[in-house]
């Protein structure tokens, strides 16, 4: 008998992936948990119906999301995550050696639980003396911050559920207050094709807020649509005037000094959205 994961990525498409099994389920205190073995990605974490990560393109989302704002950054010492809680954006944090400190706050300890368990590869640098991994609500810790980070990265969920009021204009007010007075942030902010108002929404928000505002894309097959985008909130550093020339050399799988640039240039149908 063959078994498939299909997640509706709206009411009438979605996609679909064979499954080998299924490693662990379980409705927790936040969201639906699944971890599957999938024929084409590896093993693959959901929640609530929706793929947040697989062993095969996972480093695709966890270069874009960390690099291009810590190498934006001239010394980020202080970085905080929101979310996270597969551990795959934190082991890219830890690449830099300027980075003294990461804490990431994730609401759900199962899934940092079950992605050390099933996903080694991508949780496996949360034990790092330099992080600081807790389980708590990431707009209560924006709201008990200020002054403290120089980068913060939102990896969150979809804004349902737990994740809702992340994508509130009084959260990205919030993060200023949490960063220092050169800080900036990025927050995943979902894709072009199913979630335009929510880019455009976003975008204008973070507009009112930050000096500096940009975004960027990234190719993630198992993300609805493919294309994925990250909102940048900057209070003084631009990623654009980043000399690729002189970044220092980390291992990676998608992230390169030029296409920390080229991931700027946008197609004409999405810089129609931020007008
Ligand atoms: N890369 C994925 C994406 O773009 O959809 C996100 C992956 S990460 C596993 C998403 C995490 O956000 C989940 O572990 C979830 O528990 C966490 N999360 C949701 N709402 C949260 C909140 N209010 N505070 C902290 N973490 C939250």
């Amino acid at each position: 008998m063959e078994l498939w994961y299909t997640e509706k990525q709206t009411d009438s498409f979605g996609i679909t992936a064979k499954v080998k099994r299924s490693l662990h389920s379980e409705q927790t205190d936040f969201q639906k948990l699944d971890m599957l073995e999938t024929e084409e990605w590896g093993n693959m974490l959901t929640l609530d119906g929706m793929v947040m990560t697989t062993e095969r393109d996972e480093f695709v989302y966890h270069e874009m999301v960390a690099h291009v704002p810590l190498f934006t950054h001239p010394n980020p010492e202080n970085v905080l995550i929101v979310g996270g809680g597969d551990g795959g954006v934190i082991r890219e944090v830890l690449k830099h050696d300027k980075v003294k400190k990461v804490v990431l706050v994730d609401i759900d300890g199962k899934v940092i639980e079950y992605s050390k368990k099933f996903l080694p590869a991508i949780a496996g640098m949360m034990d790092d003396p330099r992080a600081d991994v807790r389980v708590g609500d990431g707009f209560m810790h924006i709201a008990e911050s200020e002054n403290i980070y120089d980068v913060i990265m939102v990896d969150s969920t979809e804004p349902v559920g737990p994740a809702v009021n992340l994508f509130s204009k009084g959260f990205y007010a919030g993060i200023a207050k949490a960063l220092k007075e050169d800080g900036l942030f990025v927050a995943q902010t979902d894709n072009p094709w199913f979630k335009s108002d929510l880019i455009a929404q976003v975008n204008k928000d973070v507009k009112e807020i930050f000096p500096v505002t940009a975004l960027y894309t990234a190719n993630i097959p198992t993300y609805p649509s493919g294309l994925w985008t990250f909102t940048m909130g900057s209070k003084v550093y631009h990623p654009k005037e980043v000399d690729a020339s002189l970044l220092p050399h980390i291992e990676t799988k998608y992230y390169t000094p030029e296409l920390h640039h080229a991931a700027f240039v946008l197609p004409k149908f999405v810089q129609d959205l931020l007008k």
